[in-house]
């Protein structure tokens, strides 16, 4: 028998679920894929599966509308990304309805995440009426230099399942500002949420053709001809470094411009002198936000050896409380995770660890199907060789590891190939100034554990990829620079 209750069969049913291309919904040429509850198994939807033709259409229809939409105005391109600001804020409930369905996570998260998603439409707005150029005389008088900003032109957007509408919006939104045109490609498993996006910018006003989307069960087949295809300008991705690192090798036949946002390894460090209080609330964000599947996600717990014991007993007894279920039931705070080899993963991770000797003060095990849960964990003693001090974990496992000075504590953060994000709790403003200098990663978040905001710079070093969304950054990865020398 269907779980699915009427409001929420409304919502799933009032998306178009077909191809979004040039403004209409279209069927895909290899038929449907289907979409699922992760909480309960049961196929909530039948999206489009595209062929390499129909993305080849999409990017046509992009292509087409390139010109136009380039000479629109900056205020009239501001004024419409406002209006789907208003209309995500008005529809809120329902969006954050349909993600949970889609992707799991418990209806507050997903409320949060329609906020946010909705801060980069709003901040963009207010970008696109602030792109400018400079004027200057050149150093020996003979000419003059202006110096101007285009949009780069049709670009390709590849977003995962894990924040369905803002990973769309971080992209879309400084895009339309810039006056780029657009085939954004959502992960299989989390369609909807982008589908609802692609209509609700059209009833903003956004002319047809200027943002298209696919779905597809073969990204590969399909997203690779297009990323070579001479007409495609841009190629911006979210999603695993080794997907990223394929994606920017096939973008090297038309030398894309590109911007990944690749996988993290985040550390939280805990120093002796830290408000323990506002170190567990910290980690409780930092970790339990999206069930721990997010890139900014702490993954590895670094704690003074003076604390680190009454840290991770705190932390284990606020874990313990935490209800497990069906993210749209009332008082649900973890849902499940999205399929079933992500939890494989995350149960063998645990068990790694514990093989090494670490000890288990809450959680580690599945929970009874028939969605995907795991039970909040907390792991104490965890081993340095331990492959989830490696790997992205993508669950709610918070390994703690002691450390004894604030050079081991540097060390141990910044010895990962990743580089996405930090935390770190300290009351001491000079341990915070060098842990902001030395912490290898692209963004570092003092004494609280979230850094995501749409008006800052979002973004990675090393093998958590290169480029910025949001802040007035996040509209130059849309833009080139050109140059005119000018005699007068
Ligand atoms: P993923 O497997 O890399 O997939 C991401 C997107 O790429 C999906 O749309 C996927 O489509 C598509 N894709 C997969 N293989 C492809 C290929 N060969 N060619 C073209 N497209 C392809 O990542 P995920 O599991 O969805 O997302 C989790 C990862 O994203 C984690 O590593 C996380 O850290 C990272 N992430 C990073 C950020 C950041 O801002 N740095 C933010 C969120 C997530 P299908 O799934 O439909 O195949």
């Amino acid at each position: 028998m269907s779980t699915v209750t009427g409001t929420e069969r409304d919502v799933v049913d009032a998306v178009p679920t077909g191809l979004w291309i040039g403004g209409t919904s279209v069927p895909g040429s290899r038929g449907t894929l289907a979409v699922d509850d992760p909480s309960t198994g049961e196929v909530l939807a039948e999206v489009g599966d595209a062929t390499a033709d129909d993305a080849r259409s999409a990017l046509d229809a992009a292509v087409a509308s390139r010109a136009q939409w380039a000479r629109t105005a900056p205020r009239e391109r501001g004024e419409i990304l406002r209006r789907a600001f208003d209309l995500m804020v008005e529809r809120a409930d329902d969006l954050a309805l349909l993600m949970t369905l889609e992707m799991g996570k418990p209806l507050a998260d997903a409320r949060a995440e329609v906020t946010y998603a909705a801060d980069f439409l709003r901040w963009f707005s207010e970008e696109s009426v602030r792109i400018a150029g400079r004027w200057s005389v050149a150093p020996d008088g003979a000419s003059r230099l202006l110096t101007m900003k285009q949009p780069v032109g049709p670009t390709l957007m590849i977003t995962p399942w894990n924040f369905p509408l803002a990973m769309g919006t971080r992209k879309i939104g400084p895009a339309i500002a810039a006056g780029c045109t657009m085939v954004v490609k959502p992960a299989a498993q989390t369609p909807l949420s982008m589908y609802a996006l692609a209509a609700l910018l059209q009833e903003a006003g956004l002319p047809d053709g200027v943002l298209n989307v696919v779905t597809t069960s073969r990204s590969g087949e399909v997203m690779e001809p297009l990323i070579r295809d001479p007409r495609l300008r841009k190629l911006t991705f979210t999603g695993s470094t080794g997907v990223g690192r394929r994606l920017v090798e096939q973008s090297a036949t038309q030398l894309l411009r590109v911007s990944m946002e690749l996988g993290g390894n985040a550390p939280f460090l805990v120093l002796a002198d830290a408000d323990l209080d506002a170190a567990v609330d910290g980690a409780m964000v930092a970790k339990m936000r999206n069930m721990g599947e997010a890139c900014t996600a702490a993954n590895r717990f670094l704690v003074h050896s003076s604390v680190a014991a009454d840290f991770a007993r705190r932390l284990a007894d606020r874990m313990s409380g935490l209800k497990v279920g069906r993210g749209t039931e009332k008082g649900v705070q973890v849902g499940p995770l999205i399929d079933e080899p992500s939890r494989d993963k995350v149960s063998e991770l645990v068990q790694d660890a514990v093989d090494h000797g670490a000890t288990v003060l809450t959680g580690g095990r599945t929970v009874a199907g028939p969605g995907r849960f795991y039970e909040p964990t907390v792991l104490a003693d965890v081993a340095p060789e331990s492959a989830c001090l490696r790997e992205e974990i993508f669950g709610p496992v918070a390994p703690v590891t002691p450390f004894d000075t604030v050079e081991q504590a540097i060390a141990m953060a910044n010895d990962t190939e990743y580089g996405l994000v930090a935390y770190a709790y300290t009351r001491d403003l000079s341990s915070a100034l060098r842990l902001s200098e030395e912490l290898d990663t692209g963004m570092v978040g003092i004494n609280r554990g979230v850094v995501s905001n749409a008006s800052a710079p979002f973004g990675g070093v090393k093998h958590s990829g290169f480029g910025r969304e949001g802040g007035v950054e996040g509209i130059e990865e849309y833009l080139e620079t050109k140059y005119v020398g000018i005699d007068a």
